[in-house]
């Protein structure tokens, strides 16, 4: 008897997996994961798998982490969720303090929902409607970058750039003007990533002279562009931006959902550029990949738009699920263990683990741009068939690891928990799964 088997066909059945082609899966064999452990998950073979992309960018600090399990379940004791509306509750209250705190107090008001792509359609509401609210209601469109991803939503993908995700759904779609990418592989010989950062600040410049009167902001991903393939950049363009976007009066969005909570480096991205966003997207790692939750945070200035006796200049937008209690607890408990175990100082040290395994083990193969922001890592492979992520995905599942290209481009992006040996027996089987997806292809 095989049980796993019929767990499988009755999840093919009756689960429609997302950012999947289902018909593959006659092909592909679908994993069924019964437990989780630190960095590891195991399926139910008993096989264990290092999560080397810390489950689609959410988990900082292992599975079944015992500190924000204890938490939960002094949560579950006390409130599981309340209505937001006319209700409040600690962890709500709390979350969006030290979140606050982390910004400096320059963003002082935390909005919440279940999702990143929520999280990008509220900060685009918000922008629209505080420029109508000040009496400019023509700035109702928005900038992003080449390459964007802001999450699937209706609103969300029009300021994605990614074809694959937008072409069916654009007869939906108002879609943002996409501006060039600082992406640091654009160098031509001579130049610098901050040269790359600030000639495509001109072209923005010019967007925003052209433009300004009808742009309400512009939306980036801090430092790295995740989805398109760890698109790294020079902090400079967010200075640029920043200055370019108070010139012009556009918000600046900062859509930290993958680099927030440390992963760039700092505990926010932007930190590494010195500036404020107007309004800050947070999720995935916020609740440590334990419940689904996002925030926007917004300034003071924002704020103070929608502040009025009449209704109609609130901002109505609400979720059902907003602010779960559950969701924020987790949320206190990964705040907690940055502040108890000092994260962004001990991720240094792993940041430089994972780069220094990576130089030793890839010398030799057939990858460019081997690139780091703290505790991402990324490269591409030069000359891969177009199956290749399919191919890698498989062969590091055979090594033991969770690993998912994109395209053509490997990446990094483990959970902060582990050791210096973990992190080179990682490296080890993401190169090990390298030269297995490209064996077959090379004897040819
Ligand atoms: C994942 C992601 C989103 C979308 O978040 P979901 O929770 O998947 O809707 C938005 N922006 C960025 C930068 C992301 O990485």
């Amino acid at each position: 008897m095989k049980p796993q088997r019929d767990l499988l066909a009755r999840s093919l059945a009756a689960v429609w997996h997302p950012c999947t082609q289902m018909k593959h899966h006659e092909r592909l064999p679908l994993l069924a994961i019964v437990r989780g452990d630190g960095p590891w998950l195991e399926d139910d073979s008993g096989r264990r798998l290092i999560d080397g992309i810390s489950s689609w960018w959410t988990n900082l600090f292992g599975h079944c982490n015992p500190r924000i399990n204890a938490a939960l379940q002094d949560q579950l004791g006390r409130l599981e969720h309340a209505m937001l509306a006319g209700f409040t509750h600690e962890p709500v209250v709390a979350l969006s303090e030290r979140l606050s705190a982390l910004t400096g107090g320059q963003l002082g008001h935390a909005f919440y929902a279940s999702d990143g792509a929520s999280a990008t359609e509220i900060a685009l509401k918000m922008s629209q409607h505080y420029w109508r609210n000040v009496g400019l209601p023509a700035k109702n469109r928005f900038l992003c970058l080449e390459g964007s991803y802001h999450g699937e939503t209706v609103g969300a993908l029009a300021v994605t750039d990614v074809a694959i995700f937008r072409e069916a759904y654009a007869p939906l779609l108002r879609p943002a003007t996409a501006v060039p990418t600082p992406d640091a592989r654009l160098a031509q010989s001579g130049e610098s990533a901050a040269d790359v950062a600030r000639r495509a600040a001109a072209a923005l410049e010019q967007a925003l002279e052209r433009d300004h009167e009808q742009i309400a902001a512009l939306i980036v991903e801090p430092l790295v562009q995740g989805a398109s393939g760890m698109v790294m950049y020079d902090p400079e363009y967010l200075r640029l931006a920043r200055q370019l976007c108070d010139r012009y009066r556009v918000h600046l969005i900062a859509d930290e959902i993958a680099v927030g909570f440390g992963r760039s480096g700092s505990f926010f991205a932007f930190e590494q550029a010195a500036i404020h966003p107007d309004l800050l997207c947070l999720s995935k790692g916020i609740s440590g990949g334990y419940l689904p939750l996002s925030a926007v945070l917004c300034t003071d200035d924002i704020y103070r738009a929608f502040y009025d006796d009449a209704v109609s200049r609130a901002f109505l937008h609400s979720h059902s699920y907003t602010g779960n209690a559950l969701a924020c607890r987790a949320a206190l408990a990964v705040l907690d263990i940055f502040d108890e175990d000092d994260v962004i100082a001990s991720n240094r040290q792993r940041a430089r683990w994972l780069g220094d395994a990576a130089a030793a083990l890839l010398t030799n193969r057939p990858i460019a741009h081997l690139r780091q922001r703290g505790m991402i890592l990324a490269f591409d492979v030069t000359d891969a068939s177009d199956d290749f992520a399919a191919r890698y995905f498989a062969a590091a599942l055979e090594q033991g690891a969770l690993l998912r290209p994109i395209g053509h481009t490997v990446y990094l992006m483990p959970p902060y928990v582990l050791d210096q040996a973990l992190t080179c027996e990682l490296m080890e089987r993401a190169t090990r799964a390298l030269d297995a997806a490209l064996a077959p292809r090379q004897r040819a």
